[in-house]
């Protein structure tokens, strides 16, 4: 008989609930570049919709801590060798940060480094990543840009927004504490086909294509958005799932932009307009929705059979009719 697993202590459990209950809900307000170089760009588009909240366990939620807990010790290595490490922007005196796409795509720098001993004199943009071992004896093999695409094209966009010409890749692995170093050279033309990418899944009104009809197929299984990209349904009710939402670049002036705080946000980034009542939205109106939310017909499993103001309604695939109706007098306007 195979030999039952431990149950968990009270403390044991209390420490991983503390974990989950500090996870947020799962919704980030921008594309991030650190999963730009995701093979399916519908999987990026439903990130961006907050189609399905990412929800991790305690103890997954634990092993990220460790990740970030990692960095630390990195940089204090490399200042070991006599570099100069800046974790935060000194004229900011937060993390270095890289945007485009009016704010919609965006990513933080573990930091940037000079006076590494290969190149003295150039400044490098930092990545720091722990993997398992096959993980990192995959990167040893191979180098990052084959053995971690999504990592090299992290470093590709920081590189371009940044204009530093180098990064520096510092992957340790958590079973040995063996650390890997690779030097990055930029690449433009990729940074910029990685950003047009971006602009193309921010933009977009519709899903992308699946990169496979297959359910089964291996990107797919262990994808977040599997139920509602292959069987349909189980979509969050936000305004990003709403078909009268748009995210928007840059913003005119004169735009209100919906800050929940009244203070005026800055003009020169993007946002998100909602047609029906004409608007900016801030980030917490989003999540909230109203009841006007009417979702965007590619979510639903169903053909649009029929339309009017704020009524969609659906055949679905077994023949029966569905009413997304957003019409009753509660539905009072945001
Ligand atoms: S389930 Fe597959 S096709 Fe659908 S979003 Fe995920 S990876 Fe892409
Ligand atoms: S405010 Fe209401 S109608 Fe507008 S996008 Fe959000 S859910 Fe849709």
């Amino acid at each position: 008989m195979a030999e039952l697993p431990e149950a968990p202590t009270p403390t044991l459990t209390a420490i991983y609930a503390d974990y989950e209950t500090r996870q947020g809900d799962g919704f980030r307000d921008h594309l991030g570049a650190s999963i730009i170089g995701k093979s399916c760009a519908r999987a990026l588009w439903y990130d961006f919709r907050w189609i399905t909240p990412a929800r991790h366990s305690g103890r997954l939620l634990r092993l990220f801590e460790t990740g970030q807990l990692e960095e630390d010790r990195v940089v204090r290595n490399l200042r070991a060798t006599g570099a100069t490490v800046l974790e935060v922007d000194p004229e900011t005196g937060r993390q270095f940060r890289v945007e485009a796409h009016g704010g919609h795509f965006g990513g933080s720098l573990d930091g940037v480094a000079l006076g590494l001993l290969e190149a003295p004199k150039t400044w490098h943009v930092l990545e720091f990543k722990t993997h398992s071992v096959k993980s990192f004896n995959e990167l040893v093999a191979k180098g990052v840009v084959l053995a971690k695409p999504q990592h090299a094209a992290q470093m590709q966009i920081y590189m371009h927004l940044t204009g530093i010409t180098r990064a520096l890749y510092v992957a340790v692995c958590k079973d040995t504490d063996a650390l890997h170093i690779e030097r990055i050279e930029a690449d433009h033309a990729m940074a910029e086909r990685l950003l047009e990418k971006a602009g193309r899944i921010i933009f977009a009104q519709h899903p992308p294509a699946r990169i496979s009809e297959d359910p089964a197929w291996f990107e797919c299984r262990f994808c977040d958005h599997h139920a509602t990209c292959h069987d349909g349904g189980g979509v969050a009710v936000t305004c990003r799932s709403c078909l009268h939402a748009t995210p928007v670049g840059a913003l005119p002036e004169e735009v209100d932009t919906g800050s929940s705080s009244g203070s005026a946000a800055s003009k020169d980034v993007g946002g998100w307009h909602c047609a029906r009542h004409d608007r900016m939205l801030g980030p917490a109106e989003q999540r909230a929705a109203c009841g006007r939310h009417l979702f965007i017909p590619d979510l639903i499993p169903g053909e649009v059979i029929d339309a009017g103001d704020d009524v969609v309604t659906y055949r679905m695939a077994d023949g029966s009719t569905w009413t997304n109706d957003a019409r009753s007098p509660e539905a009072a306007p945001c």
